[in-house]
């Protein structure tokens, strides 16, 4: 039986499926979002990893840009990888694009190059002994963070997990391993 806070997967393109696994694993209730009504009765939402212009075209279309900035308003957690940290920023680059704003760090998208192949680290993270391993895809670099951000892990020497408040985002795509620590994380911020 699944326990705990309730989460919804924005599944509007890209690696949601990928999420919804890894909240299996760990037992934790989830379902997809696609339009304003599916936020009803959740507590957090992921924003997975995909194409951010497709995402926020799709979300601006249905009505859930607005509804999700309400769902933040009114205290929900928000988590963000790659495509998902992209729109939660408060400003992003290379080419600008409108986004959330509910986390302050600035954000360049595909950061590292255009190319497809994926990079795998292992780097330390605040959020535990053991190290992390980070997929990346196409991913943002964030460029600066703004007083209230917690930085959990950094890569390169650039901040790669970060938190603010109920809001937390990574450039890399922890749903794409099999260690849970991450998503473990944002089940206990949640759940606060
Ligand atoms: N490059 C994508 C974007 O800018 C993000 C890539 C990803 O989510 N893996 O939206």
């Amino acid at each position: 039986m699944a326990s705990g806070p309730k989460i919804g997967i924005v599944a509007i393109q890209g690696d949601y499926e990928a999420h919804a696994r890894t909240l299996d694993r760990l037992g934790a209730a989830h379902s997809y979002i696609r339009k304003p009504e599916d936020l009803a009765s959740l507590q957090g939402v992921i924003l997975p990893g995909g194409e951010s212009s497709t995402h926020l075209k799709v979300m601006t279309e249905e009505g859930l840009f607005d509804a999700l900035k309400q769902f933040a308003a009114n205290g929900g957690a928000f988590f963000g990888t790659c495509a998902g940290a992209i729109l939660l920023a408060r400003e992003v680059h290379g080419p600008a694009q409108a986004s959330l704003g509910l986390l302050d760090i600035s954000i360049l998208r595909n950061g590292y190059g255009r190319q497809l192949a994926s990079d795998v680290h292992m780097g330390p993270t605040k959020l535990r002994k053991d190290p992390l391993e980070m997929v990346f895809i196409r991913a943002p670099i964030i460029e600066s963070v703004g007083k209230g951000i917690e930085v959990l892990a950094e890569d390169a020497g650039h901040p790669v997990l970060v938190q603010e408040a109920r809001v937390l985002a990574a450039t890399f795509h922890p749903e794409l391993t099999s260690d849970t620590a991450v998503h473990e994380h944002f089940l206990e911020l949640t759940a606060q």
